[in-house]
């Protein structure tokens, strides 16, 4: 008979929540400033024991914000089955100091209702969720992207729905323009459904999002920021300092292409280092310090496939 080993968390977790939280807009949420991102490393195809350690050390250390979606993986969905396993094997006695997101948006099953912003894809993915993430709510519900076909309404009065249905706490945009943003904003306001968050790609490679005015209204308004990718998918860091890897993204070509090492990346990779050495900090902290410092930002939301990198990051805010 197989015995699983009993995880408890350490005693110490909280001892860093000075510098760790930052409140989300003008919510009454607090959220750690490095967020872990479920996105790659937690699928399937990844070993659960790693997907494990990194959760643990991450909770162990304060990182209290897990964000997931119905597709990651691979394959589809079994992100979420991890972090189902995840809470029947070690989370259950800690889901209320858990604060978990999951979105819907991108494609996830075949045929017309398996995408985009329908009342009827929204419903019926978060409660695929919710089924494999054993949870009975999660904490955050985002609309993933901005549907330019469906009424803007319909997607969101199906948050506003999901809220009052118990099935989330808090409402979130991902990757919505500035002109769909303000409508969100506005009408979930009308009916006390308040955006919690915009969840939006920033990195020092990647500004557009402060260029298009999206973090300034966010800020402006009292909606919190998560930025996703703050390294680049890795190409912020040392990650590819000598080459390419075997077991990195881009080893793996699908979302991280190797044409994207350009020298453009290399010349700004180049000044990060330089910062970060000047500063007493490594390469993925420089990156994401600039990443914390944009005025909105509350978090940034990190991926890890070991516990090392996860480490790194979180020491971007503690020592
Ligand atoms: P990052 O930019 O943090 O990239 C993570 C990758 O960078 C890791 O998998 C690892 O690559 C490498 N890495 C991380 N830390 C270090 C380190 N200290 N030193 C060296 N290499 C490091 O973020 P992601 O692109 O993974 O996105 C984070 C999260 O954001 C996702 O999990 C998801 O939750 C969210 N997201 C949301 C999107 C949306 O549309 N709303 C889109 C994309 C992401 P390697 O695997 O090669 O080791």
């Amino acid at each position: 008979m197989e015995l699983k080993e009993l995880y408890k968390a350490s005693d110490n977790r909280y001892s860093h929540a000075d510098t760790l939280y930052r409140r989300c807009g003008n919510s009454g949420v607090l959220l750690p400033r490095i967020s872990l991102g479920f996105w790659h490393n937690f699928g399937s195809v990844d070993p659960y024991e790693r997907s494990r350690q990194i959760t643990h050390f991450a909770f162990d250390n304060g990182i209290t914000h897990f964000d997931l979606a119905n597709n990651y993986g691979p394959v589809y969905g079994s992100a979420e089955e991890t972090l189902g396993k995840l809470m029947d094997d070690d989370f259950r006695p800690y889901r209320d100091e858990l604060f978990i997101s999951t979105k819907a948006g991108y494609d996830m099953w075949p045929g017309p209702y398996g995408e985009w912003g329908s009342r009827k894809y929204l419903m019926a993915s978060l409660d695929q969720s919710l089924r494999r993430m054993h949870l009975d709510y999660v904490d955050l519900f985002y609309s993933h992207r901005f549907d330019p076909l469906t009424p803007m309404q319909e997607t969101l009065q199906t948050l506003v729905d999901i809220v009052r249905a118990g099935k989330a706490l808090y409402i979130g945009i991902s990757n919505w323009p500035l002109e769909a943003l303000r409508f969100a904003h506005q009408y979930l306001a009308e009916r006390d459904v308040p955006l919690l968050i915009y969840q939006g790609r920033l990195n020092r490679l990647d500004r557009k999002q402060m260029d298009e005015g999206i973090l300034a209204y966010c800020a402006d308004n009292g909606i919190g920021y998560i930025a996703f990718s703050p390294l680049a998918q890795g190409l912020l860091t040392d990650r590819y300092i000598n080459g390419i890897p075997a077991d990195s993204r881009m080893a793996k070509g699908k979302f991280l292409k190797q044409e994207q090492l350009t020298t453009e990346v290399e010349n700004c990779l180049q000044q990060v280092r330089e910062e970060a050495r000047c500063n007493g900090q490594t390469t993925a902290q420089r990156a994401l310090n600039w990443v914390l410092e944009q005025h909105g930002v509350t978090s940034v939301l990190v991926g890890a496939s070991s516990v090392n990198q996860l480490k790194d990051n979180l020491e971007t805010v503690i020592k």
